[in-house]
Protein backbone atom coordinates (compact mmCIF):
# COMPACT_ATOMS: atom_id res chain seq x y z
CA UNK A 1 0.00 0.00 0.00
CA UNK A 2 1.06 3.48 -0.40
CA UNK A 3 1.23 6.27 2.29
CA UNK A 4 -2.41 7.25 0.72
CA UNK A 5 -3.72 4.25 1.06
CA UNK A 6 -2.47 3.32 4.19
CA UNK A 7 -3.49 6.27 6.08
CA UNK A 8 -7.03 5.75 4.87
CA UNK A 9 -7.11 2.25 5.88
CA UNK A 10 -5.83 3.45 9.34
CA UNK A 11 -8.54 6.01 9.41
CA UNK A 12 -11.42 3.73 8.51
CA UNK A 13 -10.52 1.81 11.25
CA UNK A 14 -10.01 4.04 13.68
CA UNK A 15 -13.54 5.80 12.59
CA UNK A 16 -15.38 2.73 13.80
CA UNK A 17 -12.46 1.06 16.74
CA UNK A 18 -10.69 4.29 17.77
CA UNK A 19 -11.03 6.99 20.88
CA UNK A 20 -10.45 10.38 20.94
CA UNK A 21 -10.50 11.90 24.77
CA UNK A 22 -10.08 15.63 25.19
CA UNK A 23 -10.01 16.24 29.40
CA UNK A 24 -8.70 19.60 30.13
CA UNK A 25 -5.31 20.14 27.90
CA UNK A 26 -4.64 16.57 27.64
CA UNK A 27 -5.72 14.77 24.90
CA UNK A 28 -5.09 10.94 23.63
CA UNK A 29 -5.87 8.86 21.17
CA UNK A 30 -6.38 4.92 21.53
CA UNK A 31 -7.43 2.00 19.72
CA UNK A 32 -8.67 -1.24 21.63
CA UNK A 33 -8.55 -4.58 19.31
CA UNK A 34 -8.11 -8.07 20.22
CA UNK A 35 -5.74 -8.46 17.23
CA UNK A 36 -2.39 -7.30 18.09
CA UNK A 37 -1.28 -7.74 14.24
CA UNK A 38 -4.09 -5.31 12.94
CA UNK A 39 -3.14 -2.62 16.07
CA UNK A 40 0.38 -2.93 15.46
CA UNK A 41 -0.21 -2.32 11.54
CA UNK A 42 -1.76 0.67 12.80
CA UNK A 43 0.78 2.07 14.95
CA UNK A 44 2.81 1.67 11.63
CA UNK A 45 0.42 3.43 9.68
CA UNK A 46 0.66 6.58 11.82
CA UNK A 47 4.06 6.36 12.59
CA UNK A 48 3.97 6.78 16.66
CA UNK A 49 2.56 5.89 19.88
CA UNK A 50 2.52 2.31 22.11
CA UNK A 51 0.74 -0.68 21.69
CA UNK A 52 0.19 -2.91 25.57
CA UNK A 53 -1.55 -5.42 26.07
CA UNK A 54 -4.52 -5.43 28.49
CA UNK A 55 -4.82 -8.21 30.57
CA UNK A 56 -8.57 -9.65 30.80
CA UNK A 57 -10.20 -8.36 34.03
CA UNK A 58 -12.37 -11.51 33.56
CA UNK A 59 -11.24 -15.19 32.86
CA UNK A 60 -13.50 -15.85 29.94
CA UNK A 61 -12.78 -11.80 28.31
CA UNK A 62 -9.99 -12.33 25.64
CA UNK A 63 -6.58 -10.39 25.68
CA UNK A 64 -6.79 -6.58 24.10
CA UNK A 65 -4.07 -4.98 22.67
CA UNK A 66 -4.51 -1.55 23.38
CA UNK A 67 -2.95 1.61 20.91
CA UNK A 68 -2.23 5.06 22.60
CA UNK A 69 -0.94 8.11 22.36
CA UNK A 70 -0.62 11.37 24.47
CA UNK A 71 1.90 13.06 23.24
CA UNK A 72 0.04 16.56 22.17
CA UNK A 73 2.53 16.80 19.25
CA UNK A 74 2.28 13.54 17.71
CA UNK A 75 -1.82 13.40 18.30
CA UNK A 76 -1.86 16.81 16.56
CA UNK A 77 0.49 14.61 13.14
CA UNK A 78 -2.09 12.03 13.72
CA UNK A 79 -5.24 14.30 13.21
CA UNK A 80 -3.84 16.04 10.67
CA UNK A 81 -3.19 13.02 8.11
CA UNK A 82 -6.38 11.44 9.02
CA UNK A 83 -9.04 14.68 9.32
CA UNK A 84 -9.29 14.89 5.63
CA UNK A 85 -10.12 11.31 5.18
CA UNK A 86 -12.58 11.01 9.04
CA UNK A 87 -16.50 10.90 8.25
CA UNK A 88 -18.70 13.32 9.79
CA UNK A 89 -19.62 11.20 12.70
CA UNK A 90 -15.92 11.75 14.14
CA UNK A 91 -14.95 15.03 12.66
CA UNK A 92 -15.65 17.33 15.20
CA UNK A 93 -14.62 15.42 18.13
CA UNK A 94 -11.15 15.33 15.85
CA UNK A 95 -11.19 18.79 15.10
CA UNK A 96 -11.69 19.34 19.29
CA UNK A 97 -8.85 17.45 19.78
CA UNK A 98 -6.72 19.30 17.79
CA UNK A 99 -7.49 22.69 18.84
CA UNK A 100 -6.70 21.64 22.27
CA UNK A 101 -3.27 20.11 20.96
CA UNK A 102 -2.36 22.99 19.49
CA UNK A 103 -2.52 24.92 22.24
CA UNK A 104 -0.68 22.61 24.38
CA UNK A 105 2.38 22.50 21.83
CA UNK A 106 2.09 26.47 21.83
CA UNK A 107 2.74 26.46 25.39
CA UNK A 108 5.25 23.97 25.19
CA UNK A 109 7.21 26.38 22.54
CA UNK A 110 7.23 29.45 24.71
CA UNK A 111 8.03 27.06 27.82
CA UNK A 112 11.40 28.92 29.30
CA UNK A 113 14.83 27.20 30.51
CA UNK A 114 14.48 25.70 33.97
CA UNK A 115 16.56 27.90 36.34
CA UNK A 116 14.60 31.08 35.21
CA UNK A 117 12.13 32.74 37.07
CA UNK A 118 9.96 32.90 34.07
CA UNK A 119 10.05 29.03 34.44
CA UNK A 120 9.09 29.12 38.25
CA UNK A 121 6.45 31.50 37.63
CA UNK A 122 5.06 28.65 35.01
CA UNK A 123 4.76 26.39 37.86
CA UNK A 124 7.78 24.68 37.86
CA UNK A 125 9.29 24.06 41.72
CA UNK A 126 13.05 21.99 40.25
CA UNK A 127 15.59 22.78 42.70
CA UNK A 128 17.59 24.92 39.45
CA UNK A 129 13.84 27.27 39.53
CA UNK A 130 13.68 27.68 42.93
CA UNK A 131 16.89 28.94 43.39
CA UNK A 132 16.33 31.57 40.94
CA UNK A 133 13.12 32.10 42.96
CA UNK A 134 15.08 32.73 46.17
CA UNK A 135 17.68 34.96 44.19
CA UNK A 136 15.03 36.80 42.85
CA UNK A 137 13.19 37.39 46.73
CA UNK A 138 16.91 38.57 47.47
CA UNK A 139 17.62 41.09 45.17
CA UNK A 140 14.07 42.05 45.80
CA UNK A 141 14.61 42.42 49.06
CA UNK A 142 18.07 44.28 48.91
CA UNK A 143 16.34 46.81 46.27
CA UNK A 144 13.97 47.49 48.94
CA UNK A 145 16.34 48.05 51.39
CA UNK A 146 18.60 50.23 49.16
CA UNK A 147 15.54 52.55 48.64
CA UNK A 148 14.72 53.06 51.95
CA UNK A 149 18.02 54.16 53.40
ZN1 LIG B 1 12.51 23.88 36.82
Amino acid sequence: MDDGATMAWATGLFEGEGCIYVSGRKVRLTLVMSDRDVVERFQQAVGCGSVRLRKPQKDHWSEMHAFQVGDAEQVLGVLTKMLPLLGSRRRGKAEEAMRVAEETVRRKAVEFAHGTHSRYIQGCRCDDCRASNTRRCQEYRQRRRQTAA
